[in-house]
């Protein structure tokens, strides 16, 4: 039984048809890589996971952790330790990182019935991984996203990511590329975190990524579906090749 097993899963937005039939098995201890041309709908299964209500859901089913996951609330969903990074978009001075971090463990804690943290065990949980992480650990106090470079964001989210501990994660890496910096952040994030019983779905754009972090499975979302799944070196021939021979034989193993 995987971790997470999608079938048939069909999404719209806007009465536009985005996801049309996606089917996507991810066991745990895997690391999968989703990617797939611009507006092939990477994003969307990303929201739809993690339980976004501007997509509507049309048909198909998605299992986790041996749970109906689309009959579940979205803090239903987080609770059960599936994790969407979420990225402020914008800068929100005065509220602390801190803050909105402490904030996400202790509701996190509350619905696992664990007793909230206080400031000091709190902040000492944090220190601990920021050095891990190789993050400043005086970034924590700065407002939310205030003067965040690309990899300053991203080492947030990783450690958004390690305060968590999900059971899966999803990284929806956009499409604007990552700076050096930042690939080595989600690099070292992930690859800090990589265990048994965790499961990561990271979504590019680029191959870059997966020459730090190697998944175990690439799928190749096209058009709504996944068209084409293999290993790192699928990964490797749309660097080389783009996506174009999909169009012909999509299904066609490389
Ligand atoms: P990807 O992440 O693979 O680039 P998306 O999931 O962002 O693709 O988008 C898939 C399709 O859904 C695109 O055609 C896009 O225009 C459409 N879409 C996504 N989000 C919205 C939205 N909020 N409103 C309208 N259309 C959207
Ligand atoms: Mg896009
Ligand atoms: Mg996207």
């Amino acid at each position: 039984q995987p971790l997470l097993q999608i079938r048939g899963l069909r999404a719209e937005i806007d009465g536009k048809l985005v996801l049309a039939g996606v089917d996507l098995d991810i066991a745990a201890g895997e690391v999968a890589a989703i990617m797939g041309p611009n507006g092939s709908g990477k994003s969307t299964l990303a929201q739809v996971l993690a339980g976004r209500d501007i997509y509507h859901v049309t048909g198909g089913s998605v299992r986790y952790a041996g749970m109906d996951l689309l009959a579940m609330p979205a803090e239903e969903r987080a609770r059960a330790g599936l994790f969407l990074a979420f990225q402020y978009p914008v800068e929100i001075p005065g509220v602390s990182n801190v803050y909105l971090l402490k904030a996400a463990l202790n509701a996190q804690r509350g619905h696992q019935g664990l007793p909230e943290l206080d400031a000091m065990e709190f902040l000492q949980k944090v220190k601990a991984l920021t050095r891990e992480l190789g993050m400043d650990e005086k970034f924590v106090q700065r407002g939310v996203n205030e003067g965040f470079s690309g990899g300053e964001k991203k080492r947030n989210e990783m450690l958004q990511m390690a305060l968590l501990q999900p059971r899966l994660a999803i990284l929806d890496e956009t499409d604007s590329g990552l700076d050096v910096d930042a690939l080595k952040a989600v690099a070292q994030g992930v690859n800090a975190l990589r265990a048994a019983e965790r499961a990561f779905v990271l979504i590019t754009h680029y191959e870059r990524l997966l020459e730090h972090i190697v998944p175990d499975r690439v799928h190749v979302l096209w058009q709504g579906r996944i068209v084409t799944s293999g290993g790192p070196e699928l990964a490797r021939r749309i660097e080389r090749e783009g996506y174009a021979w999909l169009q012909h034989g999509a299904a066609e193993p490389s």
